[in-house]
């Protein structure tokens, strides 16, 4: 007897291929496992580092304590913005590879782990959203990526921040004076009292020109927080 079930399943698998065939995301091959998301010769690409960095000069910090540069926060970055990274990134934007999540998580927290810094004593949180961006995409990849961080270390995780402002042109502004600019007034506290006297683990993706990065560590700074690390997958 036929049922809906075994017709439907086939067809559904076709379609399932054709969106999402089981493929490299970076180079494209074949490959068994979807969800893998990467052959095992884009896997061994990725290379993580362990340094914190001043964001105003891109100089090399000793650490966590000392900086060249006056800067409200020190950049963690997991990687450098070379592939397979980009092609991770930007499918991690897509709700049906929402797991990519997986590897840029083990990327953080491969990161924190390897720079020794201290972190028994930080909360973590996220660059959120602008709300009709959540609502279109379905979730903020960079609170996915806070939270799996703060769940591995057992570290408590806050919503911190909330975005007023939809600068969408962010990401194109070509300008990086322009970048700071858009950026200005974007983000406001959600709770004053969860931020001032805390150190504070802000998670993003990718740090290009560092402009929301120091706009959301400046207003976290304003409320109090102690101590700023913003932890990326990667520097561009
Ligand atoms: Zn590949
Ligand atoms: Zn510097």
């Amino acid at each position: 007897m036929e049922n809906i079930k075994k017709i439907i399943s086939p067809v559904w698998k076709f379609t399932q291929d054709i969106v999402f065939p089981p493929i490299c995301v970076n180079c494209k091959t074949d490959i068994k496992d979807q969800s893998k998301f990467l052959c095992q010769s884009c896997f061994d690409e990725i290379q993580t580092l362990s340094a914190l960095y001043c964001p105003e000069c891109g100089a090399r910090l000793a650490n966590s304590e000392s900086s060249c540069h006056r800067s409200d926060y020190v950049l963690a970055p997991a990687s450098k913005f070379f592939p397979p990274i980009p092609a991770l990134i930007h499918n991690f934007k897509y709700q049906e590879l929402v797991k990519i999540s997986d590897i840029l998580s083990a990327m953080l927290i491969v990161c924190l782990k390897n720079s020794n810094i201290k972190i028994d004593d930080f909360i973590i949180t996220q660059i959120p959203l602008y709300p009709k961006k959540i609502r279109k995409r379905g979730f903020n990849q960079s609170e996915i990526l806070a939270k799996s961080v703060a769940n591995y270390f057992s570290l408590p995780h806050k919503h911190l921040l909330k975005r007023t402002k939809d600068n969408d042109q962010q990401a194109k502004q070509k300008d990086y004076g322009k970048r700071f600019e858009n950026i200005k007034n974007c983000f406001q506290s959600l709770n004053a009292e969860d931020i001032a006297g805390k150190k504070i683990i802000l998670v993003d993706d990718v740090s290009t020109s560092g402009a929301t990065l120091a706009e959301a560590s400046r207003i976290l700074k304003k409320y109090g927080a102690v101590k700023i690390i913003a932890l990326v997958v990667a520097k561009a």
